[in-house]
């Protein structure tokens, strides 16, 4: 999934060299100047991450922070241009996820963005990066997105999410997922398989994550 970093940020020449380092690395930014600006931008665009200055003209870093905390979970990095252990501290303590202090190297901003955003993935199913399995509420989301799944569909995917790699037969698959129907086939195993890849790529044209093993089964794509 691409990565959408928002930077609040009043100096433009730090700003730019941010811009230019994420988007060296293939990460697209939106750039806001004014604190203020923050919670309008996060609810207009898609982001995945906050790189916040501390000393803004309107407002301070950390009062932005706490009011996107109020919200969202969002991991927040902080640009601080005081070296002093206090800064680092409240900045962690207000839910921050890291920060660096200027003058800094874009790269390794850009590195430690990446750093949290693989720490901080969802992790509502540990077992995949990919989907979330909410049981509760018997829905899967596949990159976030939530699939429009028969009761059939569902099962069938909750179990090959909850052990990825694993290849399970048809026979398994009959028994786990059709425990309770009667003359189920073989092949209505493969045709739900079939519906379900088509709803995937409904979410990502490329998506291979069911996996074909010849004369053995599916497995989930790990
Ligand atoms: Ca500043």
């Amino acid at each position: 999934m691409p990565t959408h970093v928002l930077i609040i940020e009043d100096e433009p020449a730090i700003a730019e060299t941010l811009i230019y380092a994420f988007k060296e690395a293939g990460i697209s930014t939106t750039h806001k100047l004014l604190g203020g600006e923050a919670l309008p931008a996060l609810a207009q665009n898609a982001i995945d991450f906050v790189i916040l200055d501390v000393g803004l003209p309107d407002m301070t870093g950390f009062d932005v922070c706490k009011k996107i905390r109020e919200t969202s979970q969002i991991p927040i990095l902080f640009l601080t241009a005081r070296n002093h252990e206090i800064d680092r501290i409240v900045g962690l303590e207000i839910g921050a996820d890291d920060y660096v202090t200027k003058p800094f190297s874009p790269r390794e901003v850009v590195a430690r963005v990446k750093a949290i955003l693989r720490r901080t993935e969802p992790q509502t199913n540990k077992k995949s990066n990919t989907f979330m399995v909410d049981e509760t509420a018997n829905r899967i989301q596949y990159r976030g997105q939530h699939l429009e799944l028969t009761r059939y569909e569902f099962l069938l995917l909750k179990t090959l999410v909850n052990q990825p790699q694993r290849v399970y037969s048809r026979d398994q698959l009959m028994d786990i997922v059709w425990a309770n129907a009667e003359n189920t086939l073989e092949r209505t195993v493969d045709a739900h398989i079939k519906t379900l890849r088509a709803k995937l790529r409904c979410v990502d044209a490329a998506s291979e994550a069911i996996v074909t093993h010849r004369g053995m089964g599916y497995s989930l794509q790990a």
